[in-house]
């Protein structure tokens, strides 16, 4: 087992088996068991909604709680035991939490002074972050004389300056407004590809994680249901919750029979089948931007559907159809020129169809 890669393949953060019990009048299961591995210099999100377990597995690994079952590992070493000041991870929280009364420069230099650091070597560390998060010219600004978002800037660059080996972010765009928000998406982005620092990101924002992160754990009930990176979370969730969480689905109920799925409202499609799904009824999802429409009647073994709405939204046109199972189906095409046929009005026949291998078989 001494393989000479071992060290380079070793993960930034493990959480193994963890459990997280809060005890009171009633006790509350925040975590179930969960198990992650986040790689190095990895960009990794929670996402899941409010009061599925997201900060509890935060605070754990920050040392603010500790676990009730399992451990946690950094770099291969468990610090289940380790209290938060001597852990090598720093946290970026909602609030920023800045010292109002302090200069940019001060709030940067704050951590820095605390961990002893000589002064030469901090006055260097502080302008390098402020260049970092583009903030020398507000360098001598109070932090409570400056905008939300160069408040998020320098909430960051603290986090940043003693060079963590984990940066932990918990909501930190929640509070700007949207173009900012945009604005900062990008700007960590760019933050976390320059420190090559691992950052662990929490969302309930499904746009912000799938535009964000390098992989994606989401989420439910104190457990991780699925991992992996946007494409995979999106074009092939495992589950209902997970397709559902994330874009917008249009489940359908079907057949399956080895690799062939049937749907209910006619069709016969080709699908990759997830583990643990046996032959017999499933559900499936089709994307909206999966699903075409034709107009006119549907031939043997197609799917017909009868138009109850377009609507026109500028780059697409949204049509809600009912097929023959009763079914309502939403369709998104697309108005780049050239692209699809002109279609019928509310009450009008037309017949579905579904662009190849974009059906999901779904385990629920
Ligand atoms: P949000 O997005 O709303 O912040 P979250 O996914 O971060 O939610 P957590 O804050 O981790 O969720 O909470 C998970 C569960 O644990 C919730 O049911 C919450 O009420 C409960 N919980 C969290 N902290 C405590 C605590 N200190 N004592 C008791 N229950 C707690």
């Amino acid at each position: 087992l001494s393989s000479p890669d071992i060290a380079s393949d070793i993960s930034a953060v493990d959480v193994n088996r963890v459990s997280k019990i809060f005890g009171g009048e009633q006790e509350v299961r925040a975590l179930d068991d969960v198990s992650v591995s986040i790689r190095r210099n990895e960009f990794f999100t929670l996402l899941g909604p409010s009061g599925c377990g997201k900060t509890t597995l935060l605070r754990l690994i920050a040392g603010f709680e500790s676990p009730t079952m399992g451990s946690i590992q950094l770099a291969g070493r468990d610090i289940s035991r380790l209290p938060p000041n001597q852990r090598p991870i720093n946290t970026v929280f909602q609030n920023y939490a800045l010292f109002p009364h302090m200069s940019v420069a001060g709030n940067i230099a704050f951590g820095l002074e605390m961990l002893g650091k000589p002064k030469a070597e901090i006055a260097e560390t502080v302008d390098r972050m402020l260049q970092l998060v583009q903030m020398e010219a507000l360098k001598t600004r109070r932090t409570s004389e400056i905008s939300g978002g160069q408040q998020q800037r320098v909430a960051l660059a603290r986090a940043l300056a003693p060079h963590p080996e984990v940066l932990l972010l918990d909501e930190p765009l929640s509070a700007l407004d949207l173009k900012l928000r945009k604005e900062m998406q990008i700007e960590l982005k760019r933050l976390q590809h320059e420190t090559g620092i691992t950052f662990i990101f929490v969302t309930h924002d499904q746009e912000e994680a799938l535009t964000m992160s390098d992989r994606i754990a989401v989420m439910s009930a104190g457990k991780i249901l699925q991992i992996g990176t946007p494409r995979d979370i999106y074009e092939r969730p495992a589950e209902r919750f997970v397709a559902n969480f994330i874009g917008e689905s249009n489940f359908l109920d079907a057949e399956l029979a080895g690799n062939t799925v049937t749907l209910h409202a006619g069709g016969r499609f080709q699908a990759q089948i997830p583990e643990g799904v046996a032959d017999g009824p499933v559900s499936v999802l089709v994307r909206p931007e999966h699903a075409q429409v034709r107009a006119g009647t549907a031939g043997d073994g197609e799917i017909g559907a009868v138009i109850e709405t377009v609507v026109y939204s500028g780059d697409a046109t949204s049509v809600h159809m009912r097929l023959g199972t009763g079914e309502l189906v939403k369709a998104r095409l697309s108005n780049a020129p050239g692209a699809g046929s002109e279609l019928p009005g509310e009450g009008g026949a037309v017949t579905m169809t579904i662009a190849p291998n974009a059906i999901t078989v779904l385990r629920d």
